[in-house]
């Protein structure tokens, strides 16, 4: 027969929708305790067996079960221990009817996932007494699951923010820095290659200075989409400071990063800038270097000489994408060896990154 749902509309108001499964294999226990559950304002359905009793737990949840220990077929443990053993189910307190007042019986039902136990004939002051405490504990339970998802979503939150720059969207440095690591052990750890593209738009400054701060803000969040898009899905896109922009391409030798780097400078060369007020044009400047290569060994080394790269691109005239072991590159370092020991720094880039020997 298939578990029934009934309660009463005049029945006290206090529980009024707490809805109490009631199993048992005798028809007369399930309408005793039907009546007195309804009078005290619960909501009750029934289940015959230990099959349809499952079925309905299933289907509907109730807030909690009053379950028979000896049914013909599928007895109450076994009942309990399924109920139990599902994690797609809310916490439902489960109390078990016995009518043996043995503690082995009690013990049993305990281990098999019962909550608590109430013994027949059934004491109806006692049952109102464990409903109400099984009920209490269940609803702190149920709070006690909201805090941990509320906490969850803010632990959630607090890591985007912490990873992401606010303006853009895309990894902030620190995010970055993480990334670079773990990507670039891996590419070693497989022997597969790997390259870094710096990206820095070129006179920046005037865009703020000519147009307010609003127009450059609008212009960065139109580059990272630019560079978004040209990205691919296993490729890493963060904001490495100001206006300089950092791409990790897994799997791409320095040749392919290059080419990508060219095909990035072309599109922004191409691209009407829009804002409130107005439209511009601008060029950027890009520095690239790869593993392997005798040159890096660490992550850090890889940092460096595309920032070298995108430091060189500035001085030999912007909107252009220079390899860090290219011949301009390598001309360029000879010449700063030669003349001057040190370079002015590029906003982003790191404090103190010297020029590497060649
Ligand atoms: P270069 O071609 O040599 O790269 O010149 P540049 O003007 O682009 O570079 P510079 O480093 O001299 O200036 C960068 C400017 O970027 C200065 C700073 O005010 C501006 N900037 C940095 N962060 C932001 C931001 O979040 N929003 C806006 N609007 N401007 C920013
Ligand atoms: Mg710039
Ligand atoms: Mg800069």
């Amino acid at each position: 027969m298939p578990a029934e749902i009934s309660g009463t509309a005049t029945a006290p108001r206090v529980e009024a929708s707490t809805r109490i499964l009631v199993v048992d294999d005798h028809e007369d226990n399930i309408e005793v305790l039907k009546v007195r559950l309804e009078s005290w304002g619960y909501l009750t359905a029934s289940a015959y067996n230990g099959a349809d009793a499952l079925r309905y737990v299933e289907s509907t949840p109730p807030d909690l079960i009053l379950l028979d220990v000896m049914m013909p077929e599928m007895d109450g443990n076994e009942v309990a221990r399924r109920i139990k053993a599902n994690t797609a189910l809310p916490f439902i307190p489960i109390i078990m009817q016995t009518a043996l007042d043995s503690t082995d019986s009690k013990v049993e039902g305990l281990e098999a996932g019962a909550d608590d136990y109430i013994t027949k004939p059934i004491d109806f002051a006692e049952l109102k007494a464990r409903l109400r405490s099984m009920l209490r504990i269940k609803r702190l339970q149920e709070a006690l699951e909201e805090r941990e998802k509320e906490l969850l979503e803010v632990n959630q939150r607090l890591t985007y923010m912490s990873q992401t720059d606010a303006l853009t969207g895309l990894d902030n440095r620190r995010h970055l820095n993480e990334r670079i690591d773990e990507m670039f052990s891996h590419a070693k750890r497989l022997n597969e290659p790997f390259s870094l593209v710096m990206c820095d738009l070129d006179k920046f400054k005037s865009v703020n200075d000519t147009y307010g701060h609003q127009a450059g803000d609008e212009v960065l969040k139109q580059l990272s989409a630019i560079l978004k898009e040209e990205a691919r899905e296993i490729d890493r896109v963060g904001r490495y400071g100001g206006e300089e922009f950092m791409l990790l391409l897994p799997g791409t030798v320095l040749d392919a990063a290059v080419t990508f780097a060219e095909r990035v400078r072309k599109r922004i060369e191409g691209h009407t800038f829009t804002f409130p007020g107005g439209t511009l044009t601008r060029t950027s400047s890009f520095g690239v270097a790869g593993w392997p290569h005798p040159k890096i060994e660490q992550c850090d080394d890889l940092v460096r000489t595309a920032d070298d790269a995108l430091y060189v691109a500035k001085e030999t005239g912007r909107n252009k994408v220079v390899r860090f072991d290219g011949h301009e590159f390598n001309a360029h370092q000879a010449s700063q060896d030669a003349n001057a020991p040190a370079r002015p720094d590029f906003g982003a880039s790191e404090p103190g990154a010297a020029v590497p020997g060649t």
